[in-house]
């Protein structure tokens, strides 16, 4: 059964904006989440964005504040009454555009705060008064501080992808955030999954919420097709170009777990004759942006990336996606995996297990519930060939990886481990490094946006095939076209593939 929109009572300036975008009826997470959400309930929601999401939560926030709309000018009378923290620019951007979309026909005004930009015009908008503020946790507090935004009227808060905004190390910033806010309010948390993390955060900032589940959280989708094959680091790539082979795959994405990595992969692919790009935190914004519309265009096949550096991307369905190595976090599997077999299409999503990551793929059997067996692919012709794995047998003998640590490790250990501190984006490490969020905070979220051309921005192929419920705007007027990166966060030139 479709529940729809008129069953909700909206006032009519929101009903009007809802018929106006086309909606017909409810998504799942609106029809479970709005009718809470009314009641002023706190809740805990487990959803992805492109569920409908952001009018699940918006439209009965919008609601519930008519009650102080009006028409003066004076900014008393339009304080912050709600306050929506996501995680990157990009998906705050899209927010504010969806809540201005179904403010439209109301008085209640709503302004977006992210960094990166230019603080003026921000706070220009923020002192004429606005009901509503979608902001990234870093510039609301530089707002805070600078005293543009107060917050003590705040009724309502928002903490959208709440699982991303903890990966990237906004942990603290939102304690301070949170701190400014009055104790009397609805918090509503959404999130892709239902870590133990997130579980904290909630237990201390949710009142009695009500869960909300439109799908089993760390569920993987049901199309997605998932390969485990043992493989050793040297075989790793022959094992993906056979897969892409054998399938007739044209374009994926292979996540890696270091900036480092990122680039070497991308280099070594690219070397072998695949149109190759990556996507990786120390990349400048105008890099990625590149990377990424090459690959819409098809003139890039394989986007090589790590987690961080993927995230706030707005592309799904790809057709396959490679764990070129296992994800430290086993959400991160899930958050990957879910790129590929999206809107019913089959996907594929092949991890590469060398022995040392049995632990790691243990962990995802536990999170997504799943037996998962660890294959052995066919390489037979190219060892034939003898260029390869002489002298490095797979220490079980039938290709499979083991869960026992690998002897090579301890050799590799310690070059790793400094690896790690220095390029890998395992939140992890963050975590337990106790150094301050600032520091570990993707420098990519910190600088200039560039918009992407009318002409670049036009979706690839599998992108339009996508069942998108309703074409999502482009990036607004907030987002300024041209800002020249400055020198000084240029990428590493030696980290270029
Ligand atoms: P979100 O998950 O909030 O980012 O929404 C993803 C897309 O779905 C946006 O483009 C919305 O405009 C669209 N959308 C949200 N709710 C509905 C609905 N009930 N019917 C059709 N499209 C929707």
């Amino acid at each position: 059964m479709t529940a729809s929109f008129s069953n909700l009572s909206l006032a009519e300036p929101l009903a009007r904006a809802v018929a106006e975008m086309g909606y017909e009826s409810m998504t799942p997470i609106q029809a479970q989440a709005i009718p809470v959400v009314l009641t002023g309930k706190d809740v805990m929601g487990a959803a992805q964005t492109g569920t409908g999401k952001t009018a699940a939560f918006s439209l009965p926030l919008l609601q519930r504040l008519l009650k102080h709309e009006n028409t003066s000018t004076s900014p008393a009378r339009h304080p912050v009454r709600a306050l929506v923290l996501l995680p990157t620019r990009e998906l705050a951007d899209q927010v504010a555009q969806q809540i201005k979309l179904y403010a439209k026909y109301t008085q209640m005004r709503s302004a977006v705060v992210f960094g990166g930009m230019d603080m003026k015009p921000q706070t220009l908008e923020l002192k004429r008064g606005v009901e509503i503020l979608v902001a990234t946790p870093g510039r609301l507090l530089d707002h805070i501080e600078a005293k543009n935004a107060v917050l003590n009227q705040v009724e309502y808060v928002v903490l959208d992808e709440a699982d991303r905004m903890l990966d990237i190390g906004f942990l603290p910033d939102l304690q301070r955030i949170l701190s400014f806010l009055p104790k009397q309010r609805t918090t509503l948390l959404f999130s892709a999954t239902f870590s133990p993390e997130i579980k904290r955060l909630a237990g201390s900032y949710l009142q009695d919420p009500i869960t909300i589940e439109v799908a089993r959280p760390n569920e993987t989708a049901s199309t997605v097709e998932q390969r485990f094959y043992a493989a050793q680091d040297d075989d790793k790539r022959r094992v993906v170009k056979a897969v892409l082979n054998q399938r007739g795959i044209k374009q994926a994405f292979i996540f890696v777990n270091s900036k480092l990595g990122c680039g070497r992969l991308a280099r070594s692919l690219e070397r072998e004759g695949l149109k190759t790009a990556a996507l990786h935190g120390d990349k400048s914004q105008d890099e990625r942006l590149k990377a990424l519309e090459a690959f819409k265009k098809g003139e890039v096949d394989l986007l090589v990336c790590t987690d961080v550096a993927a995230r706030g991307l707005d592309i799904k369905d790809v057709p396959a996606v490679f764990n070129f190595d296992v994800p430290f976090n086993a959400e991160d599997y899930v958050h990957r995996i879910g790129r590929t077999g999206r809107a019913g299409a089959s996907g594929l999503a092949v991890t590469l297990v060398s022995p040392s990551d049995m632990r790691l793929v243990a962990d995802i059997e536990k999170l997504i519930k799943t037996k998962l067996e660890v294959e052995t692919y066919p390489l037979e012709d190219e060892r034939s060939r003898g260029h390869f794995s002489e002298g490095r047998p797979d220490s079980r003998g039938d290709g499979r990886g083991e869960r026992r640590t690998d002897e090579r490790r301890p050799e590799r250990r310690p070059e790793r481990g400094f690896e790690r501190r220095r390029d890998e984006e395992d939140p992890r490490d963050r975590r337990s490094s106790f150094r301050p969020a600032q520091v570990s905070r993707d420098p990519f979220f910190e600088k200039p946006y560039e918009a992407p051309t009318a002409e670049q921005a036009s979706a690839a192929s599998w992108e339009a095939s996508a069942k998108t419920v309703a074409s999502r705007p482009g990036l607004s007027a907030n987002i300024k076209p041209k800002r020249k990166v400055a020198a000084l966060f240029k990428a590493d030139e030696s980290l270029k593939p």
